[in-house]
């Protein structure tokens, strides 16, 4: 085994920047990975790309522009209105491209500094065969592009890019199935056997986002029974589990002793989940208890424990750290450290999405971590409700924008100090 302590006694004494933001707070941690080290974060960025993302990342900051903007842009929209002019710098921070061709050059990128692309086909809410025969064959296309390539880590689909919602929701509810129900979720089964298969085969792993709880259920029984087809002696397929449910933690549990009693390995991307604010207003709507956690604290407690929890059964558990949460990225590296894990260890990987927390992703990779980002590509069209996620999300996590903003100028601040 090569010497980790090496390479993390290497970062003992760096010590966080005297500019460095109250959230980074020194600590054990800190002295193996330096998060704060803008210099390696954007060093794939040109100055002019900064005084863009600057000025960008300074008007999705605010919820009332952003709340402005989405609406202005729905509407636009729905009156064919061209956007594109609008839209373009956002999609370029965001996106790959419009097609995978179109994102290789971001892949590239990337690969320079050891990040890998996990490539995230963006299209959302389709319904019909026809749409979701094509969402199946464009997800293939990821696959059949990463295989044997190192650019590539991963690939990723949605269950709802393959399934009506509707059925989707029957079947996880157990409800009864018309005839054409049950044979439209069988070509549901078929598109996403078809896709587990190929991943499998082209050893390119393959991670099933988690979704809204309504849709879960039958995403859940999908993916495990994935896992336990596919999952022998290579973990190949990874479902994802938001911890921001209060049932999650025990589930992961549960996942690993089947699992281990079975003599497969699950595949779990760890996330705390997106949904936080439509799962409680359902809830509240329909009078049933809210699914999430009560508070941000239980999450984050419920976070770090899965982790801690992957750290100790990863015979038969291996994961993916899907956060942009700098707490839980440095807790991660230091319980490797501790179990005295190398940093590439592959079992276990960080991502992030393209043009969010690059002081994580390229600062873990130059410590010799794994770590990946989603980058999401499609026409700009299809693209925008993601684009209006990311602004939203940025706003409503409280916080993620003005992290992003700060390094970002802080980066600028650096540039023009060493010119
Ligand atoms: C690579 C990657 C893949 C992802 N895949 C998925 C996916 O498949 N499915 C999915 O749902 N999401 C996914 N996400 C999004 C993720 O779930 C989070 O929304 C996002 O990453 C923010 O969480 P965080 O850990 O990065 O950081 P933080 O900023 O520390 O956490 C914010 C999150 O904490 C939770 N939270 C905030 N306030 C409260 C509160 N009051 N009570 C309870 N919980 C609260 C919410 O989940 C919120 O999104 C993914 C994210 C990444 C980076």
């Amino acid at each position: 085994m090569a010497d980790v302590s090496g390479i993390f006694a290497a970062r003992v004494w760096l010590m966080t920047s005297p500019n460095s933001i109250p959230n980074s707070a020194p600590s054990a941690a800190d002295s193996l990975l330096r998060i704060d080290d803008t210099r390696t974060a954007f060093a794939h960025r040109s100055t002019p790309d900064l005084h863009r993302a600057k000025w960008m990342f300074g008007l999705i900051g605010s919820p009332q522009l952003v709340r402005l903007g989405a609406g202005a842009v729905r509407l636009a929209l729905r009156l064919g209105i061209p956007m594109r002019w609008a839209l373009q710098p956002v999609f370029d921070y965001f996106c790959g491209g419009e097609d995978i061709q179109g994102s290789l050059g971001t892949a590239q990128d990337l690969s320079a500094y050891g990040v890998q692309t996990i490539l995230d086909y963006s299209a959302e809410g389709q319904t019909g065969d026809g749409a979701l025969d094509a969402a199946r064959d464009q997800i293939m296309s990821t696959i059949v592009t990463a295989e044997g390539d190192d650019r590539f880590a991963f690939s990723v689909f949605k269950v709802s890019a393959l399934s009506d919602n509707d059925l989707l929701e029957k079947v996880g509810a157990g409800a009864h199935l018309q005839p054409e129900e049950a044979q439209a979720w069988q070509r549901v089964e078929q598109r996403v056997s078809e896709l587990c298969a190929a991943a499998a085969e082209k050893q390119v792993p393959v991670m099933i986002d988690a979704e809204e709880t309504w849709l879960q259920g039958a995403i859940d029984t999908l993916a495990e029974s994935m896992m336990q087809r596919h999952n022998h002696g290579a973990c190949r397929v990874f479902t994802t589990a938001q911890l921001y449910r209060h049932d999650r933690l025990a589930y992961i549990h549960r996942l690993e002793e089947l699992a281990r009693s079975e003599g497969w390995i699950a595949g779990v991307k760890l996330v705390r989940g997106a949904y936080m604010e439509k799962e409680r207003d359902q809830a509240a709507a329909q009078g049933r208890p809210s699914p999430i956690q009560p508070d941000k604290a239980a999450t984050d407690r419920d976070f770090d424990a899965a982790l801690d929890f992957a750290l100790d059964h990863l015979d038969h558990l291996h994961i993916v750290c899907g956060s942009h949460n700098e707490k839980s990225t440095l807790k991660l590296a230091e319980g490797m450290r501790t179990r005295g894990l190398q940093p590439d260890d592959h079992r276990i990987a960080f991502a992030q999405l393209l043009g969010m927390s690059d002081n994580l992703s390229f600062n873990l990779t130059a410590s010799g971590f794994r770590a990946a980002k989603y980058v999401p590509y499609g026409p700009l069209k299809e693209a925008i409700p993601y684009l209006i996620r990311r602004a939203e999300e940025n706003t409503s996590v409280g916080g993620q924008t003005s992290r992003e903003l700060e390094l970002i100028r802080q980066e600028i601040k650096r540039r023009k100090a060493a010119q």
